[in-house]
This record gives C-alpha cells, sequence and structure tokens, in this order.
C-alpha cells in the first residue's frame, strides 16, 4: 500500500485527503470553501491543505492528484480553464503539485476522476469497459476502456452531456442545441418546469423551482411534473443507450444529484436500456463513492 494525497477542487469546495493506493480507503481528510480569486489564491489554499494532512499522517506520500471543475489538456497536467472562477487558464497545476510535495502529479476534470474512481474502488468495479455520467444541474462523463481513463486526443473524450440527440432542440451551454444535457439535465428540468409549472408548484415564485421540486411533484402524481420528467428520463436513456451502442460497456455507473430520485430514475432508464442497448448485458448501478469520488479520484490517476 501506498498513500496518494487526493485534492478535489470544486466551484464551491475544496477538499485534500490521504488514500490508500489498494483499498482505495480516505484515511483522513480536509474540508474548505474553494478561495475566491484565481489560480495563485486557490494554489496556497491547496497546499495549505495538503501540508496540515501529511504532517497529520505518519507514512509519505508517494503522489499528488488533482480532479479538477474544469477541462484539463490532453497532457494530464494543465488546467486549460475553470468552469467557475477565471483565473486558472493554461495553469500547470500538476508541475506546481510537484515543486511544492516533492512527488509525481497528474490531474483530470471531475467527471473523468470520478470514472476513474468508480471504476477502481467503487460501482464500476470488476469490469473492463465503463461508463460514467453525472447528472446533477449539467451532465459531466467520463470514458474508461480496457481499464483506463480514456481521454481522446484533445481531452474532450467522455463529454456525454453534450451528444446531439435533437438538433433542433433547446440550446446548450456549450454553445450548440439539442445536447444531452439541455433535455436531461437539473437545469433543463426546472427550466421546463418554469415554463409549463406543475399545479403542485403553482404557489412557487417560478425562480426557485428546481429538478427535485419535479421529482417530488411528480411522485406525487402531478401530470405536468410527471410529463417533464418522463421527457427528460426518456432522453436521458437514449443518450445512455446510444453512448453503449457505441463502446458495449460492462457497466453504465450514473452518480450525480438527480441520482437522488433512485428507483424513480433508474427504473425508467433500465427498462430504455432493455429495449436500445445491443446485447442487452450492459448493468447500469448507482455511483458507490459518495462525496469523497472527487478526493479518491484525484488519488485514482497516480496508481499505474
Ligand atoms: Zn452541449
Amino acid at each position: 500500500m501506498s498513500a496518494i494525497l487526493g485534492f478535489d477542487f470544486g466551484g464551491t469546495k475544496l477538499a485534500a485527503g490521504i488514500v490508500d493506493s489498494d483499498s482505495g480507503a480516505v484515511l483522513a481528510s480536509l474540508r474548505a470553501p474553494t478561495p475566491a480569486g484565481g489560480a495563485a489564491t486557490g494554489m496556497q489554499r491547496m497546499i495549505e491543505l495538503g501540508q496540515q494532512l501529511c504532517a497529520q499522517h505518519d507514512a509519505p506520500i508517494t503522489a499528488v492528484g488533482v480532479s479538477f471543475g474544469g477541462p484539463v489538456e490532453a497532457d494530464g497536467r494543465t488546467v486549460r480553464l475553470s468552469m467557475h472562477i477565471p483565473g486558472w487558464e493554461s495553469y500547470p497545476l500538476a508541475q506546481t503539485c510537484e515543486a511544492a510535495f516533492g512527488v509525481p502529479s497528474r490531474i483530470a476534470n471531475d467527471a473523468d476522476a470520478a470514472a476513474l474512481a468508480e471504476y477502481r474502488f467503487g460501482a464500476g468495479y470488476g469490469c473492463t469497459h465503463m461508463l460514467y455520467l453525472t447528472v446533477s444541474t449539467g451532465i459531466g462523463g467520463g470514458v474508461i476502456i480496457n481499464g483506463r481513463l480514456h481521454r481522446g486526443e484533445h481531452a474532450w473524450a467522455g463529454e456525454v452531456g453534450h451528444m446531439i440527440l435533437k438538433p433542433d432542440g433547446p440550446a446548450c451551454a456549450c454553445g450548440g442545441n439539442g445536447c444531452l444535457e439541455s433535455l436531461s439535465s437539473g437545469l433543463s428540468i426546472a427550466r421546463d418546469a418554469r415554463a409549463d409549472i406543475p399545479a403542485a408548484l403553482r404557489d412557487r415564485d417560478p425562480a426557485s423551482i428546481s429538478a427535485r421540486d419535479v421529482v417530488a411533484a411528480a411522485r406525487a402524481g402531478d401530470p405536468t411534473a410527471m410529463r417533464i420528467w418522463e421527457h427528460a428520463v426518456g432522453w436521458m436513456g437514449i443518450g445512455i443507450s446510444s453512448a453503449c451502442n457505441l463502446i458495449n460497456p460492462g457497466i453504465v455507473v450514473l452518480g450525480g444529484g438527480l441520482t437522488g430520485a433512485g428507483d424513480f430514475l433508474f427504473g425508467p432508464l433500465r427498462d430504455i436500456m432493455a429495449y436500445r442497448v445491443l446485447g442487452k448485458a450492459t448493468q447500469l448501478k448507482a455511483a458507490a463513492l459518495g462525496d469523497v469520488v472527487g478526493i479518491i479520484g484525484g488519488a485514482a490517476l497516480c496508481i499505474d
């Protein structure tokens, strides 16, 4: 066993943990709010947290990995930009970690890191090819091929949320139209509910309506909420099935806030997959690692 320092650098929170490379167990962890300000401030806070953790831990760390909330260059070392905070453009994050901690470092965007964590230590354990989706306000994804994270030629692979399903569909955050994210994400569900407010939510300020409210109203039998939910889940099933037919994963792991809907989400998705996925052998599982997935994912980047 070796101890790896894993960081989860998100838009609102920053977490660091010491991870056992054999079991994926988080041996110790610390959390802090993500500091406002650019890379210099964020980096300083990361180094402080990491040093604090290392001081508490007996065994020396062998590597530092970072799950970062934004796209990362294909070299696995350089941040392209932060999705939340300006000032991270083209930042040499792995190099800076190596200088600060004196061990090798790897980085990846948060969905890729989560995919690798679930593959090695979570719901994807035991298969060879895996697809990971995280469905919250947006939809992120990661692809494992032959047991390795598949980043693609320019590190854009696994962007399941931007598979184009309905070219004349709603505008997407990427600038296109009709991507899966524009049809099935938490934001798209809330948008649809504001455009056609379910009776159960009419006494609410429309701006405050969330996907969670729509799920609750649909569960309670509100016909408009049910239609909005079924529309979103239907497109999600089509998107997942199409991705399965491209890469034939053994397991699809689904994480993110929307999975709180449980069987209300997984049941219809499995029905669609049973109909649409070639071979019908791909399993759909809920993500298993919870809110330490980013820490474990950062560390998992440094194994092998
Ligand atoms: Zn898009």
